[in-house]
């Protein structure tokens, strides 16, 4: 339960990491003000919870990471959520990113990929009284039952953009996708022109977990 108290030294830390963010490029006073105002650390094991506001990914168990917040803002901030967004997210991981896009005011909609990680999470979302929607399994062919989405987001390194999530992209949406080999991967974002036309743009520079499933990376 004290893991859940937000202090004024947390407050000050979280203050600080904004400057950072500002600092390294985040533009979007929207992305800042919700990292402004999540608490990291109640992400965090409560023996990390120390360096829950330093610009880096931490281990939250199952071999897993909560990612960088720098990695966070950027993939939210290409994203450009619009309230009222529906938004598919693949490897909920420890909830920090979906409830970053939950704060924004979007529907959100998450998988994630290994159990103990899901019942944790899903647990947690509950208790913090953050409302989304919950999914156990392998993302890699996204979420036909609840498709189309406005923005689909992939928190795991891809080797390849599975075909599923641009077909699950509404014509106007954005997708955006780490992918590359699994040590280095390019953020690439892409724009849904029309149903057969898409725009791609490339970041390079970022280092995910490896995507896993059946159109990721083999174990
Ligand atoms: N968004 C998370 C980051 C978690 S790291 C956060 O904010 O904390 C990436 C997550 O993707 C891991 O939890 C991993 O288990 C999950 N993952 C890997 N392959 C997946 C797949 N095919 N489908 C769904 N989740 C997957």
């Amino acid at each position: 339960m004290l893991k859940l108290e937000d202090t004024y030294l947390h407050k000050g830390k979280r203050r600080a990491l904004v400057a950072e963010l500002r600092k390294k490029g985040i533009q979007s006073e929207r992305v800042l003000e919700a990292i402004n105002t999540l608490p990291r650390h109640f992400f965090f094991d409560t023996a990390l919870i120390s360096h829950a506001y330093e610009d880096k990914a931490f281990p939250i168990g199952e071999g897993q990471t909560i990612s960088q917040p720098y990695t966070v803002a950027f993939q939210t901030e290409l994203l450009d959520v619009r309230p009222g967004d529906k938004i598919l997210e693949i490897g909920t991981g420890s909830g920090y990113q979906a409830s970053i896009l939950h704060l924004l005011g979007a529907e959100v909609f998450t998988i994630e990929y290994q159990k103990k990680l899901f019942e944790h999470t899903s647990r947690f979302l509950h208790r913090l009284g953050i409302q989304m929607h919950l999914f156990y399994g392998d993302g890699t062919g996204g979420l036909p039952t609840n498709a189309p989405y406005d923005k689909i987001i992939v928190t795991a390194g891809a080797p390849v953009i599975p075909d599923a999530l641009i077909q699950q992209l509404k014509v106007g949406g954005i997708l955006v996708i780490p992918v590359g080999d699994r040590q280095r991967q390019r953020m690439v974002k892409i724009t849904k022109k029309s149903s057969r036309e898409t725009i791609k743009e490339e970041f390079e520079g970022f280092a995910f977990v490896p995507l896993l499933g059946r159109d990721g990376w083999r174990v």
